[in-house]
């Protein structure tokens, strides 16, 4: 960006952060300039071309670059404007948490429409593994009014965001450090949702740089991705109901691998698309 950055009106910044970001390879770069723009100034995205010929500030402006410099580095946007939307809720997140994806909002709608039947007694006891932002945990718990949900995850940094999360959407959930079931020792559940790491080391190789500023911890599931899928099946029986059901998130081109694992420890499993047509979940239950 050049020295005269700092004499630019709103227009020209806007034009300036957009031309900058497209030159580093940013696919939506007006919309991210304008978004970025709108939270240094504080606003929504819509007010800036309201506000037009107010003055940008200097710190503002400065501010500012300094975003493009980090998005250009290819940090993601969700880290840079601390927030995401889940499920229609707010979501604030940092570099401590995988950023929340659209497709594990299916993930919320499958454990969602358990809540539609009445096969599950009251009250529901859910557990979400490897909970992260706590987008999944504090979804189920807004949308299902009474569930009790326990949310474990071994990074403590990333239970604080989930924390702050909760207290955000005003939910309350259970939220345990520890390694997968260590936190539930001898408890029980009807329901076990979980979006675990599931990258293979290949294809971790191929994922964008945004997806590599992401932590390592949350995406990567051992060298072929499925490691999570086999600790889940050898140890999730102690720790189901009876007539329990495990949701799991999994990668694109995974379902097959998973089904056989489950299958291999009597469970009966079924594959579910995302809307792109891509294995996305699976749903398992004892035989
Ligand atoms: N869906 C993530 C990706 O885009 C992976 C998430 C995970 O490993 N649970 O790479």
């Amino acid at each position: 960006m050049d020295k005269d950055f700092f004499s630019l009106n709103i227009m020209e910044l806007l034009k300036a952060g957009s031309f900058y970001l497209e030159s580093k390879g940013i696919p939506d770069s007006r919309t991210e300039a304008d978004l970025l723009l709108a939270f240094v100034r504080g606003i929504p995205r819509d007010k800036l071309y309201l506000e037009l010929n107010k003055e940008v500030s200097p710190q503002e402006k400065e501010k500012y670059q300094e975003f493009l410099r980090r998005r250009g580095e290819r940090e993601p946007l969700a880290y840079l404007l601390k927030t995401r939307e889940f499920m229609g809720l707010e979501f604030y997140v940092d570099r401590n948490v995988l950023i929340p994806r659209p497709e594990t909002e299916l993930l919320a709608e499958k454990v969602l429409d358990f809540s539609k039947n009445n096969l599950v007694q009251k009250p529901v006891r859910i557990l979400d593994l490897c909970t992260g932002s706590g987008a999944l945990a504090v979804a189920v718990a807004f949308y299902w009014e009474g569930a009790e949900v326990v949310g474990t995850d071994i990074s403590q940094e990333a239970l604080s965001v989930a924390q702050k999360n909760a207290m955000q959407n005003h939910v309350q959930v259970d939220f345990r450090l520890g390694d997968l079931f260590r936190p539930v020792l001898g408890e029980r559940f009807h329901i076990i949702v979980s979006n675990p790491p599931y990258v293979s080391e290949e294809e971790y190789g191929y994922c964008s740089p945004e997806v590599r500023n992401e932590p390592v911890l949350a995406l990567l599931g051992g060298k072929d991705g499925l490691d999570y899928y086999r600790k889940i099946a050898l140890e999730a029986e102690e720790f189901l109901m009876s007539e329990g059901t495990l949701i799991l998130e999994i990668g694109c081109c995974q379902g097959q691998a998973v089904k056989e694992i489950f299958a291999g420890r009597g469970y009966q499993s079924l594959i579910f698309p995302d809307y792109a047509g891509h294995d996305r979940i699976v749903m398992a239950k004892k035989e």
